[in-house]
């Protein structure tokens, strides 16, 4: 991982979330409160504000200081959950990660979130693109980088149908099915952007 590399990856990810912050919104105001395009914008415009000096870091402090910026600026549930996320990745990739490290990370890192969240995939959140982009990581093989770009999006799709068990949208009952989850489509984006470097 070199600072060009790392400085890409963190542009990337928080370019999105702040050019998308309308279209996670108007999720958001289905089947929650409005606000969670809102949260990650205030969140990444945070990170974007140093993204040279978290360039310099090694990346596992790096993850760590962005974990922290998440759990102080986005707010609401996504906050403390995005925040645990990358705290994890922080603390559990090395400086240089494998496939098989990244993998592990991630592993530990969803579990994290889940047992911050008392959730678990299935239940139309983040965790339903998070825990399959696990998978797909951890399954390797030919093509990975192709399919970990493609599968984030089908898995926020797949969050249309199903009935929100946790978060503000469960509230809604029968009533959260049809919208997609407004945390599954912002977890795809930044997989999705983290793939677009990658693949150069
Ligand atoms: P809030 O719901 O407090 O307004 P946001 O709107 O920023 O916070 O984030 C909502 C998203 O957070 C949901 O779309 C969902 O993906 C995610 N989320 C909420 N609660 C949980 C939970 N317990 N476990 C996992 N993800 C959750
Ligand atoms: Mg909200």
């Amino acid at each position: 991982m070199n600072q060009a590399l790392q400085k890409r990856l963190i542009e990337a990810v928080a370019t999105s979330m702040i050019d998308h912050a309308e279209e996670l919104t108007i999720l958001d105001q289905a089947i929650g409160d409005g606000d969670h395009g809102l949260n990650m914008r205030r969140g990444f415009t945070e990170v974007m504000a140093d993204v040279d000096g978290l360039a310099t870091r090694p990346l596992p402090e790096a993850l760590r200081a962005i974990g922290t910026k998440l759990v102080m600026k986005v707010g609401g549930a996504s906050g403390p959950l995005y925040g645990t996320l990358f705290l994890t990745l922080g603390k559990e990739l090395p400086d240089a990660p494998t496939q098989a490290d990244a993998a592990r990370a991630l592993g530990i890192a969803v579990a994290a979130v889940m047992a911050r969240g008392k959730s678990e995939p299935g239940q139309k959140t983040m965790l339903d693109v998070l825990a399959p982009t696990q998978a797909e990581l951890a399954a390797g093989g030919d093509d990975l980088l192709v399919r970990l770009k493609t599968r984030p999006a089908a898995s926020a799709e797949a969050t249309v149908p199903m009935r929100a068990i946790r978060g503000r949208a469960s509230f809604l009952g029968e009533r959260s099915i049809g919208h997609m989850d407004p945390g599954a489509r912002s977890s795809s984006l930044m997989i999705e952007a983290v793939c677009d470097v990658l693949g150069g």
